[in-house]
């Protein structure tokens, strides 16, 4: 049977190195054994969904190197590749689980789903629901369907005894049932969760390997199972270890870029990102740190993945990304990489209008636009000293910032203008007074040409790893100061 792989992000934020390094191994597992890569677009959390965010993935994947055989945009004989687009067939195949008896229609209200977890936490027992919690008597579940009460489906599963799951790195998995609740599988609004959806698709797209990151690894018996009520063959699992940081925490853009886009900007090259990717708990059999795609692929064996935490090293990464650069390009590859990278004429005539109110002498663009090619600016305390806040409070300011731009959907001047604008007015600031320090933070000094027209220019990655950057500057945020951060921030 020809090996099948995916990658199957939710398009709900900034294109992450997580999703790369995923998609990066089970590219390699695909191609090592003649195989396909498929790319599924999991989008049915609507209101967290964005066709923005979609386009960056499939940009950065793509800008990366790591392209797919089948996908929403290239299409393919399973199509279509974007879940929202294939709410019938889910419908269909609850249907089924529904007429086996292996689903029910649950018409619990949510007070009585909180009575019942209350239930079990005084009892001492696990919190996850199952079915026979959440049964209701025949006439009350009769009244309520009469009356059309909303419902979700959920599915059965066994009450006791242990589930055991196989996987590629990990052999033998063993998960007790009685943790394993009765899962939802269609929402009150028709839309499918994850797992149904991700089970039913994996199957008719022909899915023969599941590469996933090991926060998964708690579906699987619930995927399983899906897979037995539906008398399908259940694809091999592989969950990889995760990204860390270099403290062995979880990998996140609280401590570093995830973003994609960051790197771009950055100036990294993308077989630099895609090569230390592939150092991530794997290794070449010579042990050698650069190699190109083509090489991994050659000398793929998903065996050689250790488990112990891969750290992404921003320093490493760095460093690898100047050997390519150094060793490998020679002139002309570098004026092109810089020509792809921001010497070009998208970027450059955004800037045009910029420099121009203040430009005497061709001389002074670079000086003067330094700064959109930049990285992070050479900034200290003192870079603040001109600016009439403690330093908490402007801390404060640049934290609240930070936050609020996260949120920001479409990255342009006017919405940057009204957010900043909102939160001025929320902290009951002139928006003068609040913008010298942003201007400090984006623009590295505090004369310079716009700072909205700035952040609006260099993107939302390089923006706020700025803002970040200067907070680090200004002695960063402790977990206690933190959290004191993020109550003020929700009271606003
Ligand atoms: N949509 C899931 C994600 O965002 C896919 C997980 C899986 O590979 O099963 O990572």
């Amino acid at each position: 049977m020809t090996v099948r792989t995916r990658i199957a992000p939710s398009p709900t934020g900034d294109p992450h190195v997580g999703t790369a390094y995923i998609a990066l191994f089970n590219l390699c597992y695909a191609r090592q054994h003649g195989g396909q890569f498929i790319l599924r677009i999991e989008d049915t959390d609507r209101q967290r969904s964005t066709s923005e965010s979609e386009q960056m993935i499939l940009d950065s994947l793509r800008w990366l190197g790591l392209d797919w055989d089948e996908g929403p945009d290239v299409g393919g004989p399973h199509g279509p590749y974007r879940q929202s687009e294939r709410g019938e067939i889910y419908a269909e195949h609850a249907q089924k689980l529904l007429d086996a008896g292996h689903a029910f229609k649950c018409y619990r209200t949510s007070e009585e789903l909180d009575t019942l977890r209350e239930a079990r936490r005084e009892a001492g027992e696990h919190l996850a629901l199952k079915p026979n919690d959440l049964a209701l008597e025949p006439e009350e579940q009769a009244r309520r369907e009469r009356e059309e009460w909303p419902f979700v489906v959920r599915m059965r599963v066994p009450e006791s005894g242990v589930c055991v799951v196989e996987d590629l790195l990990r052999g033998r998995i063993e998960v007790e049932w009685a943790q394993i609740d009765a899962q939802i599988l269609m929402k009150s609004d028709g839309m499918p969760t994850y797992h149904l959806a991700n089970v039913v698709d994996d199957y008719l797209m022909g899915i023969t390997d599941v590469l996933r990151g090991e926060e998964w690894i708690n579906s699987a018996p619930k995927h399983q199972l899906l897979y037995e009520y539906f008398g399908w063959p259940m694809p091999r699992l592989c969950h990889m270890p995760l990204l860390r940081n270099p403290d062995k925490s979880k990998l996140s853009k609280r401590k570093n870029p995830t973003s994609i886009n960051y790197y771009r900007r950055m100036g990294y090259l993308p077989q630099a990102v895609t090569n230390y990717l592939g150092r991530m708990g794997w290794s070449m059999p010579d042990d050698r740190e650069k190699f190109t795609l083509d090489e991994m692929v050659s000398q793929f064996d998903i065996q050689r993945v250790s488990l112990g935490g891969p750290v992404f090293d921003l320093e490493k990464l760095t460093w690898l990304n100047g050997v390519y650069l150094r060793e490998d390009l020679d002139d002309a590859a570098l004026l092109q990489a810089l020509r792809d990278w921001a010497f070009n004429e998208a970027y450059v005539s955004q800037i045009l209008p910029q420099i121009r109110p203040r430009i005497s002498t061709l001389s002074e663009a670079i000086p003067l636009a330094g700064h959109f090619f930049s990285g992070l600016p050479a900034i200290n305390e003192e870079s603040f000293e001109g600016i009439n806040l403690e330093r908490e409070s402007l801390v404060e300011l640049l934290q609240f910032l930070t936050w609020r731009l996260e949120g920001v959907a479409r990255w342009e001047k006017e919405t940057l203008l009204a957010e900043v604008k909102k939160l001025a007015e929320q902290l009951e600031m002139k928006m003068k007074n609040f913008l010298a320090p942003v201007f400090i933070a984006v623009t590295g000094s505090a004369h310079s040409t716009s700072v909205l027209d700035t952040m609006a220019i260099i993107g939302s990655d390089m923006t706020r790893a700025r803002l970040r950057h200067a907070i680090e500057t200004l002695g960063g945020v402790s977990k206690k100061q933190g959290k004191r951060l993020e109550k003020r921030y929700r009271d606003l």
